[in-house]
């Protein structure tokens, strides 16, 4: 056994664990840490579990590199370091808290299932070494533990959720009340640590690998990543007009009405504390009813993020299958091919296929455009909503088990959703939201001549779609809409 090498330092090292927390600014662990009075370093753990697992993609992975990339460049601007680890997420804090003989680690808590039972071991692991690992909340504005219904139970919907969510005070960023200029203190001193190289070379620390060194390689095109990127959509949206605008904006998926935040709350490259101080700072811009509603009205989809991460949370069962008895019943068809062209957007129903080509290509789709999939996958395909829940978490850079999870379950009817039986048309739902076919052509461009009557109809004429190399509807919906009530009722009568 090779003799743990003795940090030379008056201070002693304080660890910070990152997992979907890579940023500095408002972030509760490290301002924790950095206030201790020791050297604070961050190291993040590649756990192969999870780079195996048949959720993770190559454009989710990328992004999360670009992030660690950035983090490791801010943590070394301030004089300390982000160190990378590759293991069993246990086993190698262990190492890392003996070679470098620290008393606490900081970490975020997650409210993810696997998560939370890994953090669950790792504290006891450390325990039995005489480490604390001391976790903080941070996904959420408000610990999923400490929200409950009158009767102490937890909610299982949103609107009562809603309203007790918003009555709560939320609390500030962690650093003061602007990102720029707040560093956490005490960072500047690893220079002053003897035997630091040796110590990082016993815990094993290895440096940022690439996408490829991790068996990654997608063809996406990605956001930009890193907490940087994620500070300036923050402020474009919350100091523009557009989130004044969001409640008719954020419908239309051909405009750029939504703040695109989303894979960065995912790895917490912005806090929500911060994100939600922009959001009230808004409100000083408010001249109108409608403005103020755009406001609350994104603010309430922060809510219905931290809603699914409640139910998570209180309900872990949710991540393996539906919650309604009537839904675990439920026969789903087997048809790969039916698949296969949903996630190739090649169903025949254009705003179907546009959103799904808009999925593959960027990692991102936009939220009514993820309802009108979810849908159709699910009441016109007849197929496991589980099947899409997958597909969605390995092409989204905003992949999410809660989101995704509570969405899919929205769309699906299994889910604790009140009014479970909803059904989408397809070219309803095109009319409205893309009425000029503007999504539709931006992303389906061999469909360029044809009318918008004809892109909105659900129904282009077969001599065009030869025409277009584009397929003729693959399902008809009215007929799929009525096998899925008939099933839908007779697993309800069982
Ligand atoms: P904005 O409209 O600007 O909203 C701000 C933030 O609020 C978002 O970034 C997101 O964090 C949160 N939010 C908004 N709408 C929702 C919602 N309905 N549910 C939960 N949180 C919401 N979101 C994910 O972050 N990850 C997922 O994996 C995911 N999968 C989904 C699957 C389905 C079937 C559906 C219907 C929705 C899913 N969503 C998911 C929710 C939503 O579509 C995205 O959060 C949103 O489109 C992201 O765009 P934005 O950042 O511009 O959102």
């Amino acid at each position: 056994m090779p003799q743990t090498a003795t940090l030379e330092s008056n201070h002693s090292l304080t660890i910070v664990w990152h997992r979907r927390d890579l940023r500095i600014d408002d972030n509760p662990a490290l301002h924790a840490a950095s206030q201790q009075g020791a050297i604070v370093v961050g190291i993040f753990i590649f756990d192969p579990a999870i780079l195996k697992s048949m959720e993770t993609g190559g454009g989710k992975v990328d992004f999360m590199l670009g992030c660690l990339r950035e983090l490791q460049a801010n943590y070394q601007q301030l004089g300390s370091d982000l160190l990378c680890f590759y293991g069993e997420p246990v086993q190698t804090l262990r190492q890392v808290a003996e070679a470098f003989q620290v008393k606490q680690v900081f970490f975020n808590c997650d409210i993810e299932p696997y998560a939370r039972q890994r953090d669950g071991a790792a504290r006891d692991a450390l325990k039995g070494i005489g480490v604390e690992l001391k976790g903080f909340i941070d996904i959420g504005l408000h610990d999923p533990a400490a929200i409950a219904t009158n009767s102490g139970e937890p909610y299982k919907v949103y609107t009562p959720f809603w309203r007790n969510w918003i009555s709560l005070p939320k609390p500030h960023p962690y650093g003061g009340t602007h990102p720029v200029g707040n560093r956490p203190p005490r960072m500047d001193k690893i220079a002053n640590l003897g035997n630091y190289d040796r110590a990082c070379q016993q815990a094993g620390a290895i440096a940022l690998p690439t996408l490829s060194e991790l068996g990654f390689s997608h063809n996406q095109i990605l956001p930009k990543s890193g907490e940087s990127a994620a500070q300036s959509l923050l402020d474009a949206f919350c100091d523009s007009n557009l989130i004044l605008r969001y409640k008719e904006a954020r419908d239309i998926p051909s405009q750029a009405g939504t703040s695109m935040l989303s894979p960065h709350l995912r790895f917490g490259t912005i806090g929500i504390r911060r994100v939600w101080q922009s959001a009230i700072a808004a409100t000083d811009r408010v001249r109108s009813e409608e403005e103020a509603n755009g406001i609350q009205t994104w603010q309430q989809e922060l809510a219905w993020r931290e809603f699914y991460q409640n139910v998570l949370f209180h309900f872990p069962e949710l991540a393996i299958g539906a919650y309604r008895p009537q839904m675990q019943r439920f026969e789903w068809d087997d048809n790969r091919a039916y698949f296969a062209a949903w996630c190739e957007g090649r169903t025949g129903y254009p705003i179907v296929d546009a959103a799904m080509r808009q999925l593959n290509q960027t990692g991102w789709m936009h939220n009514r455009c993820r309802m009108i999939v979810a849908s159709f996958l699910t009441k016109d395909l007849l197929l496991n909503w589980q099947w899409g829940e997958l597909y969605f978490m390995q092409q989204l850079v905003d992949g999410d088990l809660a989101a995704n999870n509570g969405g899919w379950q929205w769309s699906a009817s299994s889910g604790m959703d009140t009014k479970p039986l909803r059904i989408f048309n397809p070219m309803t739902q095109a009319r409205k939201y893309d009425p000029e076919a503007e999504y539709i052509l931006q992303w389906l461009p061999e469909l360029q001549g044809l009318t918008t009557a004809e892109l909105l109809s659900g129904n282009i004429p077969p001599h065009q779609c030869r025409k277009h190399n584009y397929p003729t509807p693959i399902v008809a919906h009215d007929t799929q809409q009525r096998i899925f009530k008939s099933r839908y009722q007779a697993a309800k009568d069982v």
